[in-house]
Order: C-alpha cells, then sequence, then structure tokens
C-alpha cells in the first residue's frame, strides 16, 4: 500500500492537469492516474486554448506535466482505474495494473468518450477532415462543401451554427428521420439542402473526405464533416462510489466541481457539457482550489480540537 495521498485525480486531460497544477503549487500531495486516451486524440491540432491556438494535444499535455513536475509532491502514474471505495478522509483506489492507492479527496476527471462509429468510412477521417464542434474545426474548413451528419434538432442547431463559417452544406440524416414538421420546414425555407438516404460509405484520400457514397445510388462531393458522435462517460468508477448522474452520463457536480459523496468531485467533459479544453481546465483549477479549501479546513479544525484536549 502507496503512501496516503491529500487527492487523487483520476484522468490527465486539460481538467485533471489543471486540478493537479493548483494542489501541487499548494504543496498538496497528489496522484495523477491516468490510462491516456483523451478523447481529442484523433485530432492534429486543438484550437481555442489562449496562447496554445494549433498544438497538438499530446504536446499541449506534455508541456502540461512539464510544468506540473517543478511541484515535488505531484506525481504520475500510467494506469487504468477500475474501482474505488471508502469514504471522505479515506479512499482506496484500485488499478488494473494491480496497485492499490489511498486518498483522503478524489478527483474524477475522466472525459468522455466516443462510441464506436457505425458509418463505414468515418474513422479514417475523424479529426484530419471530420469533426464534432464548429468553435474547435470550422475555421480550418471555412467556405468549403461540408456535409452534416445529424437529424432532428441537433440538425437544425448544427445547422445555424455553421453557417456562420460556410454556406456550402448539406445534411445527410443517415436514414434518420426523427425531426418535427416545423424543424423540417424551417430548414426547406433556408434552402438547405437534405439526402435522407442510409449511408454506405464515406471515401477519403489521406484522411481528406472526397465524396459520400449512399445507399439510394447518389454521392455527394465534400471536403469535410461535422457529426455528432454518441458519448459515453469516460469511467463509471464514479458511478460506483454512488455519485450521482443525468442520463447523458455526465456527472452532477456544484459550481466547485463537489459530487454529492463527500469528498469526491469531478470536473471537466466528465462534469459539463462545455466540451472545450479551456472550459474543462477552467473547471479543473476550480476543483483543485475547491479540494485545497477543504483540506486547510480540516486541518485547521483537527489543529483546534488537538490543542484543547
Ligand atoms: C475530435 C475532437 C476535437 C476537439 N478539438 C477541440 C479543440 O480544438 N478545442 C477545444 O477546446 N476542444 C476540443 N475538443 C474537446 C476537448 O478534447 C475536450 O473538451 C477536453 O479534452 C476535455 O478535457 P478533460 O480533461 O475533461 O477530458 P480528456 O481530455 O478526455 O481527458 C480524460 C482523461 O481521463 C483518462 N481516463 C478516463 N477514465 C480513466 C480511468 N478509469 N483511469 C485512468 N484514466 C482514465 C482518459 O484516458 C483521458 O486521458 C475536441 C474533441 C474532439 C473529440
Amino acid at each position: 500500500m502507496e503512501q496516503l495521498q491529500d487527492a487523487i485525480i483520476v484522468g490527465g486531460g486539460p481538467a485533471g492537469l489543471s486540478a493537479a497544477l493548483i494542489l501541487g503549487r499548494a504543496r498538496k500531495h497528489v496522484l495523477i492516474i491516468d490510462e491516456e486516451l483523451p478523447r481529442n486524440r484523433v485530432t492534429q491540432e486543438s484550437h481555442g486554448f489562449l496562447t496554445r491556438d494549433g498544438i497538438t494535444p499530446a504536446d499541449f499535455r506534455q508541456i502540461a506535466r512539464e510544468q506540473i513536475s517543478r511541484y515535488p509532491t505531484v506525481q504520475f502514474a500510467t494506469d487504468t482505474v477500475i474501482g474505488a471505495n471508502g469514504s471522505d478522509g479515506q479512499f482506496e483506489v484500485v488499478t488494473s495494473q494491480g496497485h492499490t492507492y489511498t486518498s483522503k479527496k478524489i478527483l474524477f476527471t475522466v472525459g468522455m468518450k466516443d462510441r464506436p462509429l457505425a458509418i463505414s468510412g468515418l474513422q479514417e477521417v475523424y479529426g484530419k477532415s471530420a469533426f464534432v464542434c464548429p468553435y474547435c474545426d470550422g475555421w480550418e474548413l471555412r467556405d468549403q462543401k461540408l456535409a452534416l451528419i445529424v437529424s432532428g434538432a441537433t440538425a437544425l442547431h448544427l445547422a445555424k451554427t455553421v453557417s456562420g463559417w460556410t454556406s456550402h452544406f448539406t445534411i445527410c440524416t443517415n436514414g434518420m428521420n426523427d425531426w418535427t414538421a416545423e424543424e423540417h420546414e424551417e430548414l426547406i425555407n433556408h434552402q438547405i439542402s437534405i439526402i435522407d438516404s442510409p449511408i454506405q460509405h464515406i471515401h477519403s484520400a489521406s484522411g481528406i473526405v472526397e465524396h459520400i457514397q449512399f445507399e439510394d445510388g447518389h454521392s455527394l462531393l465534400c471536403t469535410g464533416i461535422f457529426f455528432t458522435p454518441e458519448l459515453v462517460t469516460g469511467s463509471d468508477v464514479p458511478q460506483m462510489l454512488g455519485c450521482e448522474s443525468a442520463d447523458t452520463g455526465m456527472i452532477i457536480v456544484d459550481e466547485f466541481g463537489k459530487t454529492n459523496i463527500p469528498g469526491v468531485y469531478s470536473a471537466g467533459d466528465s462534469a459539463s457539457r462545455k466540451y472545450q479544453v479551456v472550459a474543462a481546465a477552467a473547471s479543473g483549477s476550480m476543483a483543485g482550489i475547491s479540494i485545497n479549501s477543504e483540506l486547510l479546513e480540516e486541518a485547521w479544525q483537527y489543529n483546534v480540537s488537538k490543542s484543547s484536549t
């Protein structure tokens, strides 16, 4: 059994690393356990984080780790957390490599994961010319001919958003007809073309989309795609500990990252639907501050009770 940590951080993406930086600078003993499978690992450039626009996700993490390594009370382990138990002040965390670690607090920054992509040819272009968020990659696809693989109310929302970057796009519902008559009419009124046929295959070369072939024989020339993948929570260990979550799998937290279980926190994509690096980092920092405040308060109270006995 390893030494009792002040906090274990499960997940070393922007949220977990930001929390570690705060806690390391606050002289807390912290272990970050990360299996190193972030959701954005497919993308070549990450955008929108001031001073780091266009950086690769791997470089972002490496710079973060280098900076955090200046604080000697922070340690890293490459491993997967598969279980956790205990209560505030004494948690036990078990990993797939057979290690058991203990800590006073736990922070889950486990992100979200994509369900396997069901469309033939999509995996080959994901992160290269097919993306999920116009704010992340819309600039790179500006004025291009795009396919939006989406249906229902989400199609309307995505069409409005993407129209800020290009007016050349077609909605491909991939055979899903789950919108209301009003939503459908609104798209038609805006002269947005819609292809309802299921997609047979996305053709590409070196990761760049060339055309989409549909089951009904049609094909669509385009150079980029936006789509909405189905997401699942990065890990079910928070739920094992009793953390409440929404239908989407998102862990429910307060503004400081506290879950319903005392001593257990969550931040980043696993606890919000903002899905931006800067938002994940901000919530991780806030959770780090909150954990530190709680630890300081507990130590403060303990010292009073000790001196009065
Ligand atoms: C294709 C794509 C492109 C994107 N581009 C951008 C962009 O340009 N700009 C932007 O702001 N955002 C972008 N995003 C969103 C961004 O990636 C996320 O918002 C951000 O990474 C969330 O950070 P996080 O720390 O919450 O989670 P993550 O970065 O996903 O990190 C979670 C970490 O926890 C680890 N983990 C999970 N479970 C366990 C476990 N049980 N044990 C140990 N470790 C575990 C994972 O392996 C992972 O390393 C993009 C997303 C995608 C999918």
